[in-house]
């Protein structure tokens, strides 16, 4: 595959951009690969990457129901930070936003990281006393954040109103190095470097069955036909449990929609990532200029991929007193995407009860941001059977009573 430089676009630019090649093959599925990832979003792509990048196993096909990134990779609010509690998460997280830092060079695709600062609003003294222990607790963790007053808070938001009558902004927790980046670029990024790696990336390949024999994965039925395989990782969140079912096992995950929306594109006003869990909101600027806004998850269950009118006028309530200049806003666009929780709110990446299936789910509402790293971790699970990084987040916690108790760090999402 030709590498994308500067040089690259020039030479194109005076070729009337004929010469670009397709940035992945399409190819006809064989009739087995050594690894199969059911789900082309960013999870399952990033361990395919990884897979092949650092332990040399290259006989993989990543098999899309859809079109890669189609599913959450493609519908989130693309929010990057590594700010949360329990040291097992900021492992996991911190391990990510790193690889997020030089991820366009690793994979010569610019995703468009934009480190911009996270601010988590502090507006009820609970909130303020526990994003401090969260400093404290990321200070032991080597993860950068500090506790910020209500006046820098206004210095780094201008466009905030700090002193509202109800919420009050009291301080924040500040990741100055989370951010944000493109979510297609991420996605496909993963899938050109996978298919220069020789992978196959099937699109519109719906996975239908998981082929058993004593006990072992021999393969999984499709849409294409039946593909045979050593090795089965099931990374396709919110569907989570529909592929658990077919495998012959439960997940402990409940499948919900979140949803987004954003404004019509106005001049750059906001230059950080706002979040603000009391009154479940949060907002950020696009590049574009949209400002993109967030909530809380549908509170009930359900496989709607849509947004609803519920969510818009709860959302924006949320945010329209610490915001008063979105109420002038005209929304632009608004859409769901099935989100898969855990109770802990804690992701999953584990073995299973069936040998040679492993599944890498439960990011929730806060996966984009994980990408990177879930992808490391859970290729070192397939590849070894034991990561420093997964084993914490094996399906054991909660038969153990293990738990990862994350409910505050993404508690409004993200
Ligand atoms: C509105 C919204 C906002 C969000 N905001 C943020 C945020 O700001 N920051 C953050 O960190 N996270 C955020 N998230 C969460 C994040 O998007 C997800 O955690 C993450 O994208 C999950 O990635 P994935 O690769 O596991 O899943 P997906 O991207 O959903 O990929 C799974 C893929 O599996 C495929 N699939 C399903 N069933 C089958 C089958 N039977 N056969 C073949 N393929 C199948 C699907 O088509 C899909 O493409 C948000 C999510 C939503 C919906």
């Amino acid at each position: 595959m030709k590498r994308y430089s500067v040089f690259a676009v020039a030479r194109e630019a005076l070729r009337h951009h004929t010469g670009w090649e397709r940035a992945w093959r399409s190819p006809e599925p064989k009739k087995k690969y050594d690894t199969i990832i059911v789900g082309a979003g960013g999870h399952g792509l990033a361990t395919a990457y990884w897979l092949g990048k650092n332990h040399g196993i290259r006989n993989v096909a990543v098999i899309e129901k859809g079109w890669l990134g189609g599913g959450n990779t493609g519908r989130n609010t693309t929010i990057i930070r590594s700010n949360y509690l329990q040291d097992p998460s900021a492992a996991i997280y911190e391990k990510s936003r790193s690889l997020y830092e030089t991820m366009s060079q690793d994979i010569n695709y610019n995703v468009m990281f934009s480190p911009r600062g996270v601010m988590m609003l502090a507006q009820t003294q609970h909130e303020v006393r526990g994003f401090k222990r969260t400093a404290h607790a990321n200070a032991l963790q080597g993860v950068t954040t500090e506790f910020i007053t209500p006046a820098r808070v206004k210095e780094l938001c201008p466009i905030m109103e700090i002193g509202g009558p109800r919420y009050p902004v009291l301080g924040a927790l500040w990741q100055p190095r989370g951010g944000t980046a493109r979510h297609d670029a991420v996605a496909w990024g993963y899938a050109r470097a996978c298919s220069d790696m020789g992978m196959d990336i099937i699109q519109q390949c719906e996975v239908q069955s998981i082929r058993r024999e004593n006990g072992k994965v021999t393969g999984v039925g499709t849409t294409k036909g039946d593909i045979s395989c050593d090795r089965l990782g099931i990374v396709v969140a919110g569907h989570s449990g529909v592929l658990a079912e077919m495998a012959g096992f439960r997940l402990p995950l409940e499948s919900v929609a979140l949803q987004a929306l954003v404004s019509e594109p106005i001049k750059p006003c906001m230059d950080v990532v706002v979040m603000a869990n009391t009154v479940h909101g949060y907002m950020s600027q696009s590049d574009k200029g949209e400002m993109v806004i967030g909530g809380g998850a549908d509170g009930y269950n359900n496989y709607t991929q849509r947004g609803s009118f519920h969510h818009i006028e709860e959302t924006v309530r949320a945010l329209i007193e610490t915001f008063p200049m979105i109420s002038r806003l005209k929304m632009l666009r608004q859409w769901g995407g099935i989100v898969d929780m855990t109770g802990d709110r804690s992701p999953i990446l584990s073995k299973t009860p069936v040998d040679g299936v492993f599944v890498n789910c439960g990011w929730g509402t806060g996966g984009f941001k994980a990408i990177p790293g879930s992808g490391w971790a859970m290729a070192e699970l397939m590849a070894t059977g034991a990561s420093p990084l997964a084993d914490p987040f094996s399906l054991s916690r909660f038969r153990e009573g293990r738990f990862i108790d994350e409910s505050v760090a993404a508690g409004v999402a993200h």
